[in-house]
C-alpha cells in the first residue's frame, strides 16, 4: 500500500467502536518485536482506543485494554463462534456509521461466550435477531407483513417482507416455520441477550432459526459470512 499515512512496520486493521462505528485504522508500529500497540492489534480486544483522523485514514497512537478476551482463542468453539460475530458486524456495517445498541450487544455476547453463559448456538441464534434488528431488518411477528393486521398465531414467514404472514394474505411465496420455532423467535426478538440461557431451544429448533436467519442475514448484508461454512464443518465433526 502507498499511502502517507502508511509505514513499513505498521498493520492496518479494523475496529468497532461506540462513537464512530466501524473504521479502517493504521496502527503505528503493530510488527515490530516488543511493540507496546502489538497486543491491540488482538482479536476481540476491548478496551478505550485514542485514534486521528489522517488524510485518508485513522491511525491509533495509543490504547488501553479494559477486557482483551484472550480466553475465546483458547477454544476452537468460542474462537469460531466469536469470530462469525466479527464478521457479522464486519459485514453489516459501512464504515463511520455509529451504532451503539450493536455496540453493546457484541460486547455482552462476547462477555457470556466467555462466562460460558448459556449454549453457544442459542445465543448466537439471538445475536443474529439482534443484529437484523440493530441495522434496521427486524422481524416483526406481531402484524401481518402485507396487511399490517394483527396475528396471534402464524408459521408462515415472508422473507421478502421479513415478517409473518395472515390467513388472509397472499402466501404463495411463504416460508415455514414450526409453530415452536415462531414462539422462540418471539422470544428472542423480544428479551435481552443475558436472558437467553434462561429458554431451553430443542435441536430441531435451532436448526429452522439457523436456516431461516442465514438466508434473512445474507439478503440484508453486502455479504455472506463465511464463517458459518466453518462452523457447520465443526458440528459435523462432532457428530461423526
Ligand atoms: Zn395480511
Amino acid at each position: 500500500m502507498k499511502n502517507k499515512d502508511f509505514k513499513e512496520n505498521d498493520r492496518l486493521i479494523w475496529l468497532f467502536t461506540e462513537k464512530l462505528g466501524k473504521i479502517s485504522v493504521v496502527v503505528q508500529g503493530a510488527k515490530k518485536a516488543k511493540s507496546k500497540n502489538m497486543s491491540l492489534t488482538l482479536p476481540f480486544c476491548y478496551g478505550e482506543f485514542v485514534v486521528f483522523k489522517g488524510k485518508s485514514m485513522y491511525t491509533l497512537n495509543e490504547g488501553e485494554i479494559e477486557e482483551s478476551f484472550q480466553s475465546l482463542l483458547t477454544d476452537l468453539d468460542t474462537l469460531t463462534y466469536a469470530s462469525y460475530l466479527n464478521e457479522l458486524v464486519e459485514i453489516s456495517m459501512v464504515e463511520e456509521e455509529s451504532n451503539k445498541e450493536l455496540f453493546k450487544d457484541l460486547i455482552i455476547t462476547y462477555y457470556l461466550i466467555r462466562n460460558k453463559v448459556g449454549d453457544l448456538e442459542s445465543l448466537i441464534r439471538a445475536f443474529e435477531v439482534k443484529l437484523l434488528r440493530h441495522t434496521g431488518y427486524g422481524l416483526n411477528l406481531e402484524n401481518c407483513c402485507q396487511c399490517g393486521k394483527k396475528i396471534n398465531t402464524s408459521n408462515l414467514i415472508s422473507i421478502q417482507y421479513f415478517g409473518v404472514i395472515c390467513s388472509e394474505c397472499n402466501r404463495s411465496s411463504a416460508y415455514i416455520l414450526s409453530f415452536a420455532a415462531v414462539n422462540t423467535l418471539k422470544y428472542l426478538i423480544k428479551i435481552p441477550l443475558e436472558n437467553v440461557y434462561k429458554i431451553a431451544i430443542s435441536k430441531e429448533v435451532k436448526e429452522e432459526l439457523e436456516s431461516l436467519l442465514s438466508i434473512f442475514i445474507s439478503q440484508s448484508y453486502s455479504k455472506k459470512p463465511n464463517s458459518l461454512e466453518f462452523i457447520k464443518l465443526l458440528r459435523s465433526d462432532k457428530n461423526e
